[in-house]
Order: C-alpha cells, then sequence, then structure tokens
C-alpha cells in the first residue's frame, strides 16, 4: 500500500506542541500525521522523503529558536516539495511582534510559505481547523492521486488534449491526466475498450468514454455546464462574457429578479481563470487562485437563478423594438431587453509562422496553472513584461528547472508590480532578460528549440514550453458600428457604463478607460446593474405611454 501523504508540524514550545498534535488528528485516517519539536529533525525526514517520492501535503512549522528557523525550515520545504502547502505556525497576538510580522510578510511575498497560522488555542479550535482544511483542498485540488471524477488520455503535446484539459481545470472540474503510452493510460483505454486510441479518450463517471470530443462535447456530456438552451424565451439581460465582470453582473441582475442570460465562449473566469494567484482581490488574504474565485461566483450566481450558455460565442447584435436579437453561435437567436457587454480582452498573437504551427504543443498563450505541473524539471520561457508574465514566471518556477522571463523593455519597473519583482529576484531558477525579443521557434511535433535576440545577436535555444503574456486587445469587430468604439477597438461609455447604443452597456477590461484589474471588473459588473434596472423601468413606462 503507498505511503499516505505526510501532515507534519513542528513546535519547540511542549505545551504548544501537544495541542498541535492533538488537534491534527482529526486528520489521521487520510493523512500520516507526525508532530516533533526540532527543525533539524524535520528538515532530514522532508530530505529522505523527497528522495523516495513520497507526498508532503502540509508543513507547519513555528519560529522558535533552534539554529534552523522556522521560517528557514519552510524555505527548505518550498525546494524539497514544491506542492506542499506551508504555514508559518504563531501564538495568538503574535502578529503584533515586528519581527515576526516582517518574517510572515517577507516569507509570503518570496513565495516560501503560503500563510502563517494561529497555533490553536481551545480544544477543538475550529479556527486552525479551517485553515487546515483549506490548505488540504488546495492540495488535493492541486495534486489528486488515484481516481478522479473524470479521466482525461492523451498525448501530453497535442494541443487537443491540451484544449480538453485546460477546459476541466478551467471550470473547476476535478480530473486525472494519463499519457495515452503511460502503463495507466493504456489500463483506462482497455477498460473501456479503447485500446491503441491515438486522439484523446475522457472517461465519465458513468462509464461512459468520449473519443476526440470537442469543448461543446466535453461541456456537455463531461461537466454537466448548459450549451443549449431549453427555452431560449426572453431575457431582461444578456450578459456576454464569464469573466469577473460578467458574472458580478450576473450575481446582481438575478439577485435583483431579472431574468439573466451569461454567454461564454470558452471558459468562467475569463482571464482572471488563469491566474494561479489573485492576490490583490478584498477579503482573500492568503490570494486564491483565479479558477476556484470563478467558481465561487458562477455558483453564487447559478444559485440566483442565472442562465449559462458556454462554449458559445455572441457573435451578432441587432436592434428588435424596444430590444435586441442576441446571435450565438450554433444558430441560437435570444431576445433581450437589455446587454451587458463584458468580453474582456484577447491575448496579442507574436506574429512568428513557427509559433503558430506548436501552439499547444509547446506554445501557449496566456498561462494555464495547472499546466505547469507538466514542466517539472523543463526549460521554460515566458514572454511578456506585466503582472500577468510575472506571476506565471513564479508559478512555473515551482516546477521547472529554470524559467527565463523574456522581456522586450529595458526594465521591469515601470511595467509590474514591487511585489512579483521581489519575488522573482528571490528565485534562483528564474533568469530576467530585459531588451531581448523572441524571433524564431522550431520543433518536431512539439517546441523544442527558440531564438532570441538581444543588443548583442542572436542565439537558439533548447526550450521546453513557451508561455506568451504580450498585452491585451478587445475583440469587439462583431459588433454593430454605431456601438461606438476608440482607436484600438475598446468600447466607449458614459459614466453610467451606457454605450452610444440605448439599453446596451459595456464593463470591464472591454470597456475603453477602465482599470484592468479583478476588483474593478467586479464593481462594474456590480453596479451596472443599477443602471441596466432604471433603463428597463423607463422603456416599460414608455411602452406603457405607447401602448
Ligand atoms: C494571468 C493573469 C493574471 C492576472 N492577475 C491579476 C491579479 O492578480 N489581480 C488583478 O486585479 N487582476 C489580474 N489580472 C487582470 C484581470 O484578470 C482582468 O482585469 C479581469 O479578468 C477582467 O475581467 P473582465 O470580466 O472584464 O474580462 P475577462 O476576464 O477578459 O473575461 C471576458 C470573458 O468574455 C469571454 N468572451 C469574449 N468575447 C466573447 C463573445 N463574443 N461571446 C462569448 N464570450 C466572450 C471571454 O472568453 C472571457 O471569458 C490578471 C490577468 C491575467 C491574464
Amino acid at each position: 500500500m503507498s505511503e499516505l501523504p505526510l501532515i507534519l508540524a513542528v513546535d519547540e514550545d511542549p505545551e504548544a506542541l501537544e495541542r498541535i498534535t492533538g488537534e491534527l488528528q482529526r486528520y489521521a485516517r487520510d493523512y500520516r500525521v507526525v508532530c516533533g519539536p526540532s527543525t533539524a529533525a524535520a528538515l532530514n525526514q522532508l530530505e529522505s522523503m523527497r528522495e523516495r517520492g513520497a507526498a508532503v501535503a502540509i508543513v507547519l512549522v513555528a519560529r522558535g529558536t533552534q539554529e534552523l528557523k522556522g521560517e528557514d525550515l519552510l524555505r527548505r520545504v518550498h525546494e524539497l516539495h514544491p506542492h506542499a502547502k506551508r504555514a508559518l505556525l504563531i501564538p495568538w497576538g503574535g502578529w503584533a511582534n515586528q519581527e515576526t510580522a516582517e518574517a510572515i510578510r517577507t516569507a509570503m511575498a518570496l513565495g516560501h510559505i503560503d500563510y502563517y497560522a494561529l497555533k490553536p488555542w481551545s480544544v477543538p479550535d475550529e479556527l486552525f481547523h479551517r485553515l487546515v482544511s483549506e490548505l488540504l483542498h488546495e492540495w488535493r485540488r492541486a495534486n489528486a492521486p488515484g481516481r478522479r471524477e473524470i479521466t482525461v488520455i492523451a498525448d501530453p503535446w497535442s494541443p487537443s488534449g491540451y484544449e480538453l484539459r485546460n477546459l476541466l481545470a478551467r471550470n473547476g472540474v476535478p480530473h486525472a491526466f494519463h499519457a495515452l503510452d503511460s502503463d495507466e493510460g493504456r489500463q483506462f483505454l482497455a477498460s473501456c475498450g479503447k485500446e491503441g486510441a491515438r486522439v484523446p479518450v475522457v472517461l465519465l463517471p458513468d462509464g461512459m468514454a468520449l473519443v476526440d470530443p470537442g469543448p461543446a462535447d466535453l461541456a456537455q456530456h463531461g461537466t454537466r455546464m448548459t450549451t443549449e438552451l431549453d427555452d431560449p424565451g426572453a431575457f431582461d439581460v444578456v450578459v456576454v462574457g464569464a469573466g469577473p465582470a460578467g458574472l458580478a453582473a450576473a450575481v446582481y441582475a438575478s439577485s435583483e429578479g431579472l431574468r439573466a442570460l451569461v454567454v461564454e465562449r470558452e471558459s468562467i473566469g475569463g482571464q482572471a481563470g488563469s491566474s494561479a494567484r489573485i492576490r490583490n482581490y478584498l477579503g482573500f488574504s492568503r490570494g486564491v487562485s483565479g479558477a476556484e474565485l470563478a467558481q465561487r461566483a458562477y455558483q453564487q450566481a447559478w444559485v440566483f437563478g442565472t442562465t449559462f450558455l458556454l462554449t458559445r460565442d455572441v457573435t451578432g447584435l441587432c436592434p428588435d423594438g424596444a430590444g435586441h436579437v442576441v446571435t450565438i453561435s450554433g444558430g441560437t437567436e435570444v431576445e433581450a431587453r437589455s446587454v451587458v457587454l463584458a468580453m474582456g480582452v484577447s491575448y496579442r498573437r507574436l506574429e512568428i509562422p513557427a509559433l503558430a504551427a506548436l501552439e499547444g504543443a509547446g506554445v501557449f498563450y496566456g498561462s494555464s496553472p495547472s499546466e505547469a505541473r507538466q514542466f517539472t524539471g523543463a526549460r521554460v520561457f515566458v514572454v511578456g513584461g506585466a503582472n500577468s508574465a510575472g506571476q506565471a514566471a513564479v508559478h512555473l518556477s515551482r516546477y521547472a528547472a529554470k524559467v527565463t522571463l523574456v522581456v522586450r523593455g529595458p526594465s521591469l519597473a515601470a511595467t509590474m508590480s514591487q511585489y512579483l519583482l521581489e519575488e522573482i529576484a528571490g528565485k534562483d531558477n528564474v533568469d530576467v532578460r530585459l531588451s531581448t525579443e523572441i524571433v524564431d521557434a522550431a520543433g518536431d511535433g512539439r517546441l523544442e528549440s527558440l531564438t532570441l535576440r538581444d543588443e548583442s545577436g542572436s542565439t537558439t535555444e533548447a526550450a521546453d514550453a513557451l508561455f506568451i503574456l504580450i498585452g491585451a486587445q478587445a475583440r469587439t469587430e462583431w459588433l454593430p458600428a454605431d456601438v461606438e468604439r476608440d482607436a484600438r477597438g475598446f468600447l466607449v461609455t458614459g459614466s453610467d457604463y451606457g454605450t452610444t447604443v440605448p439599453g446596451v452597456f459595456a464593463i470591464g477590461d472591454v470597456r475603453a478607460g477602465s482599470v484592468k484589474r479583478v476588483a474593478s471588473a467586479v464593481g462594474e459588473g456590480s453596479v451596472v446593474i443599477q443602471r441596466v434596472r432604471s433603463y428597463l423601468e423607463s422603456t416599460a413606462s414608455l411602452d406603457a405611454r405607447v401602448s
């Protein structure tokens, strides 16, 4: 039988250690719980676990007075077991100690710990357990051993396999992945009679096997998300896009009794859904993964009664009496009394033909946190100089042997947040190349090398993956000409988020002049519904006067 994943706690204070040991017994059925006073002994144990490839779920360490300090042990844990969740244990009120506060902030900024944990005080201490449970949930979600609800068997380098895994991860669907030619992959294929398959196969909880499914098939059968409307009818508001702005609009619209439809072409969460950790969104002091935030918002809107239509594009908008007809890919048309455009932005492309040929096979636009593990020990490049590129580089550095951040400009100071600059500077395996551009790529079926150019000339370097995060563009070309845009295609609105077409509103990143952040997108999504209501009320009274 394989070894249970470890929960390790270290505290030299005997009383505190006894309480921690007692509280952690709650997890002893599914985890091996080890508690002790010595940081050096803990390090030995973690080193030997690393050597035999054993799983470590959580490490909790008090600062202490030993030669190896708690925060230094946690830094070593980060290196030895990058997937383990790590927290610095502090006594109640310990945050008021200047030195402790500084140790927590520094360790968090450098990514050495996930958070701090208050040592258990009462028995049971549910506040302590809330943190432990959250850390275990996050660990399980990213490190699920054994069987999962959905199993994907595909070539790890195939673009279609990547697309399917990305769709599941972005929509928060627990799944396991096996390579087509791995022992596990072959066993799963045999179990569903698909031996020898060379295309992606997805096994569903009811035993059904989908062979080479498209995103819509997977969404419909695999994730049970709505991809068709049973009863199109008329909606008070149709929201285009399920990023943070669209999701917030959905929650507020439905909670205020409006009949709301959200149409999303890819996955819920939009750009935010691809963020491994959003640290500046109010209320999430440890940060929150974009996928988790999106899932919560989706469920919140769903509970209030929002209808979602996923893996469908809105392709047209046409005035119709006092409302609009919204055309959706697949031939559906719905009546909308008002429309909220929340399409966000899409990544700009690097116009290099060799990269287009390798997209999904080592070349990725944006970064998918769930894919990072695939690049354990690999040589990874990230292009871009803004926060999104910095976050991707930091996240990938937990797995990759080396991450090279390629930046066209001469400095990162003006484009990246200070906390990310510090985190990158603290990573030995992240290398920043300023004033450098990618000019070519090569590979047979998957990316193998990249050519980089700087002031001193061009070099070709071995590369396993390239993540491109070089700014964004608004995709608004499908809208009618009378919806005003600025020179870059962003939608022009008044202070009420109304566009130049009555009853059509624009919010979030797609809006000209908006602050490109999760919180501002959510804020605009929440506020716009009040404007939508005023508009609907005014047209209703107009209707009443006309009739
Ligand atoms: C990697 C990364 C990390 C980030 N980290 C942070 C962070 O830490 N903190 C922070 O504040 N901000 C962060 N941001 C920025 C933040 O994610 C965005 O500002 C925010 O997501 C904008 O929300 P939005 O809803 O306006 O648009 P988006 O998130 O872009 O969502 C728009 C949605 O609309 C869909 N869509 C577009 N066109 C159509 C159509 N025609 N039909 C149907 N659907 C359509 C898209 O598929 C998408 O899902 C990050 C961005 C990235 C890329």
